[in-house]
């Protein structure tokens, strides 16, 4: 694949925990936005940046987003500092046709909920429990090298009911030890854009380290990336056929 066919990623990340907590830290020396990064940036179809909020514009100018192609977005403690403009701005590319993948805690990001139109809400632990996630859409390009099931060994439940639309195309179900399920791994089609929600990514476990997450995460980013659709012409549509009728007005 040539330079100019790459995916331009920009993996965003809030950042807080990893500059509050000594244990995220430890485990996320460059952040968990350095993690993707680290492993988005050996696929050779993908280019990668990165962008915090505390940067100006959060790291997301009208430039970084308009030559953003995925936008992977994880968020968790403050959601509310994300101003409503820039959250306005990716919306609009979103429409438009950037991918985004949302991880996580960024369920309850408000760009997810505004994309969404529901709450987003949904039951949580934090108990270090085992998960298993299925995957359901064995044919989905997101399922891509997977076996049947992989497993976290440690991972926070969230159970339903996660307060979503139903997914346009649902890729994973999650089974948690302490008995609750979810649907973990969500498709949704808005305007020209594609959405993902991808479960795991809790800040204090290894979750960006696994494998599997790796893969789901990599093959995501290749099914949200644009693609060169149509160009769609809404409004008034003259006829393409002859239309033989009493009642037809070619007027606009
Ligand atoms: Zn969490």
């Amino acid at each position: 694949m040539s330079e100019q066919h790459k995916i331009n990623v920009t993996i965003w990340n809030e950042n807080r925990h990893e500059k509050n907590s000594e244990e995220v830290a430890d485990l996320y020396p460059k952040g968990m936005h350095g993690a993707i990064a680290d492993f988005l940036s050996k696929d050779a179809e993908i280019t990668v940046k990165t962008a915090t909020l505390d940067e100006p514009e959060h790291g997301l100018t009208e430039k970084v987003l308009n030559s953003t192609d995925v936008l992977i977005w994880w968020g968790h403690i403050a959601h509310d500092e994300v101003s409503d403009e820039v959250v306005g701005k990716i919306y609009d590319r979103v429409i438009d046709g950037m991918g985004l993948i949302v991880l996580h805690s960024a369920h309850y990001s408000k760009i997810f909920r505004k994309l969404m139109g529901t709450n987003c809400n949904l039951k949580w632990r934090v108990a270090g429990e085992k998960e298993r996630l299925w995957v359901i859409e064995p044919g989905h390009p997101i399922a891509e090298g997977l076996e049947e099931y992989f497993e976290i060994p440690n991972s926070e439940m969230y159970g339903e009911r996660f307060d979503i639309p139903t997914p346009d195309q649902l890729v994973f179900i999650s089974w948690f030890e302490g008995g609750e399920v979810l649907r973990s791994g969500c498709c949704y089609f808005r305007g020209k854009g594609k959405i993902f929600y991808f479960r795991p990514g809790h800040e204090t476990y290894p979750i960006f380290y696994q494998n599997e997450v790796k893969k789901v995460i990599t093959n995501s980013v290749k099914w949200a990336a644009p693609i060169n659709g149509p160009i769609t012409k809404p409004g008034f549509a003259k006829p393409i056929e002859i239309i033989t009728n009493d009642y037809v007005d070619y007027s606009e």
